[in-house]
């Protein structure tokens, strides 16, 4: 077998948060500073060495159907973590979090997914979303939380980490 184990993760949030970016630092280490709202990858897949272990990831990203609110559950079946990202300097993206956990309730068919709340842009200046208020939410919301930037690199794979330690120990 050329892997171990094969997890399917999601990342959603509302639209420009920059999710698509985040997947495109984490698999192939590029960032555009224009990238156009939909790059038109919608999956894609990424080998990890875990533990001694081959992981292969399947990682499903939006081709935009998110600005319309229309993911629905063949996009959420059988995910065993999902990446909630929203946009630190967007604070209508903070707020709208609690929209896309509605979404999870209800669509995905794994009560047992790990969900991992992520702050994305934390290299721009003007933040309207504090660490400390986004952590407080994720905990209170039992969720893991991160700080990432896929300008920088930031966080990015500490992300993608955290999710797949989790999901092997539960
Ligand atoms: P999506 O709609 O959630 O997939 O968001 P995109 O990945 O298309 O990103 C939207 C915009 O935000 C693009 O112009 C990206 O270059 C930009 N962007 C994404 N992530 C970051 C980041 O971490 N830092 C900065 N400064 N810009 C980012
Ligand atoms: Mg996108």
């Amino acid at each position: 077998a050329t892997h171990d184990h094969l997890f399917k993760l999601l990342i959603i949030g509302d639209s420009g948060v920059g999710k698509s970016s985040i997947l495109l630092r984490f698999c192939d280490d590029e960032f555009n500073e224009k990238q156009a709202s939909t790059i038109g990858v919608d999956f894609k897949t990424k080998f990890m060495q875990v533990r001694g272990k081959k992981l292969k990831l399947a990682l499903w990203d939006t081709a935009g159907q998110e600005r319309f609110r229309t993911l629905t559950s063949s996009y959420y079946r059988g995910a065993q973590g999902i990446i909630l990202c929203y946009d630190c300097t967007q604070r209508s993206t903070f707020d709208h979090v609690k929209f896309w956990q509605d979404e999870v309730r209800r669509y995905s068919t794994n009560q047992d997914a790990i969900l991992m709340l992520v702050s994305n842009k934390v290299d721009l200046p003007d933040q309207q979303v504090s660490r400390t208020e986004g952590e407080e939410f994720a905990f209170a919301q039992s969720m893991m939380f991160i700080e990432t930037s896929a300008k920088t690199r930031q966080g990015i794979k500490q992300a993608f980490e955290e999710v797949v330690f989790k999901i092997l120990d539960t």
